[in-house]
């Protein structure tokens, strides 16, 4: 099968590789018709993680079952189907609590709890990257969709529940934002606007969005967010202005570890102290940008080790709370589903680029170095689109 491969920096191939297959009985098998490509990817791509190069790439997937194994029940061949990103069993201690980003038994490192498809120390599970893929625990992961996912256009929505969509209504979740609540917004990527959406569908009465990129702040804008260009205006004076210094109800990260100043220089903790600053005194905070234990690539010497210089005396003593990790994708997908199928939601406006797989080169190129109007790529692999 043909599929994007991570062969070191900033170098992705599209070559032919084994295909997948069913190798347990409770695996099915997808003909990837929708994946898309996620900031967590970029994180991958410059080489600033120990992803091993000559693995297939790609965790965000939609496609047609076109195989069982013999031990699944529910899913059928010709079902569409989208998947969440994380790969999880469905019944250990943690997915029996919806901890299914935390799934103690999909990733065969002792040290490290939760798995993925083609992610950096998330288990040896290939990305959907590719013509096909094959998901694990099929009944438990697979979301079944209806008849007009088949419509490559639809299949744009759908798509977003792999990952980005609840990865966004996440960030809001753990800053326990609530109708009415005041939010501020760091990073305008595909994350960030998600973030804004749920805030916006859940009844956010204000919502600031953080970025230096003016079209994602345009994006931002068009969803009734108020922009602030970091390079421009300091986040923390803007949102202290207009809320007479008390600050946001909530504050979502949407950055990760890669965040820069305004010069386009790297702090690992510049979002979370303008979080700490900006968010009221007793206020949330949710962490979705990734962050990671090492970082050798770091300029900063301590987060080398994984480690920022965090203002921990004003977020105690602001009586902060902030909320980290992965998403567990299975918590949300389902009613937001629902939210795209009757027409309540329709994520696919972050969608920039739709390019065939061939392509994929060419989209981490152009999303990596954030070029504008570049915001999220889409491919499909079966070749329409
Ligand atoms: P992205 O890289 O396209 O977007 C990040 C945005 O942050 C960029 O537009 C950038 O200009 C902006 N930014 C950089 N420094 C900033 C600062 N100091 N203040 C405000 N904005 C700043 O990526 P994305 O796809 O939107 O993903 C964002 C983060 O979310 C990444 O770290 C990604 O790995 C992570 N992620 C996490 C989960 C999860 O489950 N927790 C899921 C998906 C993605
Ligand atoms: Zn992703």
């Amino acid at each position: 099968m043909k599929a994007a491969v991570y062969d070191g920096p900033r170098t992705v191939n599209v070559k032919d590789m084994p295909d997948a297959r069913i190798e347990r009985p409770t695996d099915v098998l997808l003909r990837i018709t929708t994946t898309n490509i996620c900031g967590s990817d970029l994180h991958m791509y410059e080489g600033r993680t120990d992803m091993e190069p000559g693995r297939i790439l790609g965790h965000e997937n939609l496609g047609e079952v076109i195989a069982v194994g013999d031990a699944v029940d529910r899913v059928r061949v010709g079902d569409m189907v989208v998947v969440p990103f994380n790969i999880s069993c469905g019944f250990c201690e943690n997915c029996e609590r919806g901890l299914t980003a935390f799934c103690l038994t999909t990733n065969p490192d002792p040290r490290i709890v939760g798995a993925a498809y083609g992610f950096a120390d998330m288990g040896p599970y290939d990305g959907g990257q590719a013509e096909f893929l094959r998901v694990p625990y099929g009944d438990f992961n697979c979301l079944v969709l209806p008849e007009d996912a088949r419509d490559t256009n639809r299949q744009k929505d759908y798509v977003m529940l792999a990952d980005i969509f609840p990865t966004g209504w996440h960030a809001t979740r753990l800053a326990e934002m609530v109708p009415g609540d005041t939010v501020v917004v760091y990073g305008a990527g595909p994350v960030g606007l998600m973030a804004t959406y749920a805030a916006m569908i859940q009844g956010a009465s204000r919502v600031w969005v953080v970025d230096r990129h003016q079209d994602r702040l345009e994006v931002a804008e068009r969803l009734g967010a108020i922009p602030i260009n970091y390079s421009k205006t300091s986040p923390i004076d803007r949102v202290m202005e207009d809320t007479s210094g008390i600050g946001a109800d909530r504050g979502c990260e949407c950055v990760g570890y890669q965040a820069t100043d305004a010069s386009g220089a790297e702090h690992p903790n510049i979002t979370l102290n303008n979080l700490v600053r900006s968010v009221r005194f007793t206020g949330g905070i949710g962490v979705v940008g990734v962050f990671v234990p090492q970082d050798p690539g770091s300029p900063d010497p301590m987060y080398r080790e994984g480690e920022v210089a965090l203002d921990y005396g004003t977020l105690w003593f602001k009586g902060q709370r902030m909320g980290t990790g992965q998403c567990n994708v299975k918590v949300y997908n389902r009613k937001l589903f629902a939210l795209i199928a009757e027409g309540r939601a329709r994520p696919s406006f972050v969608v920039s680029h739709e390019l065939p797989l061939d392509a994929a080169p060419q989209g981490y190129q152009h999303f990596d170095s954030r070029d504008s109007g570049w915001m999220k790529v889409v491919m499909h692999p079966d070749g329409k689109g």
